[in-house]
């Protein structure tokens, strides 16, 4: 039995580009598919938030208005739901995609009541577009939609495995934390995510779990609790 009932998986777009940085790289999506079946089997409702910067990040144009660049970086989001949903779908899941704007036939509009109705039928929803607006990021997205629906915690997979207290891409003495709050992380200006998904998570009480996607297992490992990754509290 797992200890948390839901939770919603939060994987950046690089993350699922593996090592093209760009597109999506099928063997890690059908590697996370297997896991999230796991999980499933196990009873545990999934929700998963995509980012987009495998396509696009509307903060990074200099050029074009940035609501417009973040409407093409929430679009991205979107794609990338739709290729992992089908993933999701060949390994043996059930799953549906909710947007916060019309998509027309392509996916259905959020609401909490039709993801609740989702989770109960066993589906794993896919919650795509961030939060619909421009200026946030799908950190801010994650961390929103968990707490509409009521998740237990959230499982950020990333490409570091976890919460340093310098970046140990940089400096090889970083040193990991094996829990943290969540207030810590705003003071010493760690940046695990941007400051509106942090400020979101600290005034709802939104736990996570931090860990390194390509590690074997990760995320199966993250929910039944023997991961090597950080526990930022709340
Ligand atoms: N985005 C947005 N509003 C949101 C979520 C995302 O405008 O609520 C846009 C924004 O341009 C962002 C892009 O979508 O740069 C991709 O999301 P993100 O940067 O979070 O992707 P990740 O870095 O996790 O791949």
């Amino acid at each position: 039995m797992s200890r948390y009932k839901r939770v919603l998986l939060k994987l950046s777009g690089e993350a699922l580009a593996g090592d093209k940085k760009t597109g999506f790289d099928e063997a890690t999506c059908i590697t996370v598919a297997k896991q999230v079946m796991q999980l499933v089997a196990d009873g545990v409702e999934v929700g998963v938030v995509i980012g987009g910067g495998n396509f696009w990040r509307g903060r990074t144009s200099e050029t074009i208005d940035r609501t417009k660049a973040d409407q093409i970086g929430m679009l991205a989001t979107v794609m990338n739901c739709i290729y992992v949903s089908e993933i999701f779908r060949y390994v043996g899941m059930q799953t549906q995609i909710l947007t916060p704007f019309e998509c027309g036939s392509m996916a259905k509009l959020f609401s909490k009541d039709r993801a609740n109705k989702y989770f109960e039928k066993g589906m794993v929803v896919f919650l795509a577009g961030g939060t619909g607006h421009p200026y946030f990021s799908t950190d801010t997205g994650v961390v929103l939609r968990a707490v509409e629906l009521e998740a237990d915690i959230i499982l950020m997979a990333k490409a570091v495995d976890g919460v340093y207290d310098s970046d140990p891409r940089k400096n090889p003495e970083a040193k990991k934390y094996e829990e943290i709050s969540m207030q810590e992380t705003l003071d010493k200006k760690l940046a695990v995510m941007d400051l509106s998904a942090t400020v979101l998570s600290l005034e709802n009480k939104m736990p996570m779990l931090v860990f390194a996607l390509e590690e074997e297992e990760s995320i199966v490992r993250a929910v039944s609790g023997e991961f090597n990754g950080t526990k930022v509290i709340v």
